[in-house]
Formats: structure tokens, C-alpha cells, sequence
């Protein structure tokens, strides 16, 4: 079930979406994620298209507390909860840390906490929050990709060493890790987007990923002008069932398709809700399952 997106403002959140996950034990879980309003994010990756979704200057005191109270009102189970705010959850201008102890009070029934951080902004805030919770914290941490140089034209402020460190902390902390792994990603072939979001999903299981999120790049301003020159080629959907097969192949139910906004990846209004259920069944499974033909598009690879 999902709520339609909101207007930008600090309440309630952008959006409240409920899906079926893995606990770390391999059991299926309920999570519900929760996109927060707050300040934008201080990194400028060149794929990134959250800006829209924050506000211009620092959170507000109280904003991120009123938001996860109009969604708690809303989420019945106690599995998992995800708090993502298109930026860092460990940034002072993003989340104030005087309020971290208000937030961790309404977690207290979840079994595990999710939050979104670049791995740059991982260390004691972080270890203070963990050891407050009543249940366990995950932190997901944007890999991205694993090619070097890639990486440092994606203008994310991280090394691959960088990442490498941050996934060590935490498991150093007994905090779980996540990770995003981008599917077609810029600066790459096709043939290239394919091999490295594979040796990237490889990297961050090696890294000791719980979880790893495949995510599509989508189109926005930045990119649009990288493929005018030839630097991006956006993945079409054929590209990311590709590659999510593959990847499922290889690590079963920790890779996780992300299903949000598939539309603006699909040519074919005819096969996309099928296509979408077999990705979400994935999901849920952890197994490759059958490819859905369709007699409009038919799956051609781009
Ligand atoms: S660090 Fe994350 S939120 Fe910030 S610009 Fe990069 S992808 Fe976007
Ligand atoms: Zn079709």
C-alpha cells in the first residue's frame, strides 16, 4: 500500500511506503519507509535527483519529529522501520542532533531502525544513536559503484576506500549495513553499466552488506546534458531486469530491485504492471522468477 507523494513541505513526510523485506535472520519482515522532509543534502552527486524533495535552508526544530508522528499514526507492525530524508541522517542541518533522543523514544517498538547516511558522516553520533535504540540500527551507505574512477567523476566526495572504512566501522559497532548500488550508472557503456553493478553488488556483500539496493539512474537535469554528450546512456527496463536477474542469481534475497518511479523506465504501459509484480516477487523471494512477455513492446534489449 502507498500513499500518493505530497507537496514539498516540512509536514507530513513526502511519502509512506509499506513492503515486505528480509530480516537478517532470512525471514520476511514488514517495513515501512518513511521519506522525510529536511535540508538538502551538502554533497552534488551528478545522478542525484533528491534535491526536489528537501527544502532550502536547515530542518526546522521539531519538523522531523511531527513528520514521523503523522507517519507512526500510520504503520501497525514493529518490524522495520526506514527513515529516509534525501540527504544525511547524521548531518546537523538535515536532522538536529538535539533531537535524536525524541526520535529514538517513538522507535522504541521497531526491531530494527534504517537510516540513510553518506559514508563520510559515519562516527560518533551514529554509535550514540545505535547504542540508544531499543532495536537494531541499519545504516544504508550509497556505494554507487565500485569502479574507481567512475566513482570520483560522480562528484560524491567518497572513495571507494572511503566507503570501504565506513562499512567497517559499522560492523565494528554490530550495525548493519545497507547498501545502493546504481544500475546505469554515467561515464559507462551499457556492457560496462551491466559488469559493474554486478562487481559493485559483489563489493558491498564483501563489505558485508545485509541488503543491497539496486537503483536505476533516472533521467534529470544534470544527466540529461551528460547524454547529449554521449556520457550517460540511460538504462531502459529490459537493462535493469538484466541485471537484477543476474544479481539475484549470484546473491539471492540480498539484493532488493528498487521499484520506485519504474514507470519513467518503461516504454510500455501494457507490460509494466506485470513486469513490476515479477520484480516485487524477486524481491520477496530471493528467486529469478519467469520473464513476462508481452505482445505490445516484446523484451528487447536496448
Ligand atoms: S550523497 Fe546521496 S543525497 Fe547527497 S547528493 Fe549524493 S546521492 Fe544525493
Ligand atoms: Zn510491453
Amino acid at each position: 500500500m502507498t500513499d500518493p507523494p505530497g507537496p514539498v513541505r516540512p509536514r507530513p513526510p513526502v511519502r509512506l511506503v509499506h513492503e515486505w523485506e528480509h530480516s537478517p535472520a532470512g525471514t520476511r519482515c514488514q517495513a515501512s519507509t518513511v521519506f522525510l522532509v529536511g535540508a538538502r543534502c551538502p554533497f552534488a552527486c551528478v545522478f542525484c535527483d533528491l534535491g526536489q524533495y528537501t527544502i532550502g535552508g536547515p530542518t526546522p526544530p521539531g519538523a522531523i519529529t511531527g513528520q514521523l508522528d503523522w507517519a507512526l499514526s500510520r504503520i501497525v507492525h514493529r518490524d522495520r522501520i526506514k527513515l529516509y530524508n534525501a540527504s544525511n541522517f547524521f548531518d546537523e542541518r538535515a536532522i538536529p542532533a538535539a533531537e535524536d533522543r525524541d526520535i529514538v523514544e517513538r522507535l522504541h517498538r521497531f526491531a530494527e531502525v534504517v537510516v540513510e547516511c553518506h559514508p563520510c558522516l559515519i562516527g560518533d553520533r551514529c554509535f550514540a544513536f545505535a547504542d540508544r535504540l531499543a532495536g537494531r540500527l541499519q545504516v544504508a551507505l550509497g556505494l554507487e559503484t565500485a569502479h574507481p574512477e567512475t566513482l570520483e567523476r560522480l562528484n560524491k566526495g567518497m572513495t571507494l576506500a572511503d566507503f570501504d572504512r565506513a562499512a567497517e566501522t559499522l560492523r565494528r559497532h554490530r550495525i548493519g549495513l545497507r547498501a545502493f548500488v546504481l544500475v546505469g550508472a554515467p561515464f559507462l557503456t551499457a556492457s560496462e553499466q551491466h559488469t559493474w553493478t554486478l562487481r559493485s553488488v559483489d563489493h558491498a556483500v564483501a563489505q558485508g552488506a545485509e541488503q543491497v539496493s539496486l537503483i536505476p539512474v533516472r533521467p534529470q537535469a544534470e544527466l540529461d546534458g551528460l547524454s547529449s554528450q554521449g556520457k550517460w546512456l540511460q538504462p531502459s527496463f529490459a537493462r535493469f531486469e538484466s541485471v537484477v536477474e543476474s544479481a539475484v542469481d549470484s546473491h539471492g534475497r540480498l539484493v532488493q530491485a528498487d521499484l520506485w518511479d519504474l514507470e519513467r523506465l518503461s516504454t510500455c504501459a501494457v507490460c509494466l504492471p506485470a513486469r513490476r509484480n515479477r520484480l516485487d516477487a524477486m524481491n520477496r523471494d530471493g528467486r529469478i522468477h519467469p520473464a513476462v512477455g508481452c505482445s505490445r513492446c516484446e523484451r528487447v534489449a536496448s
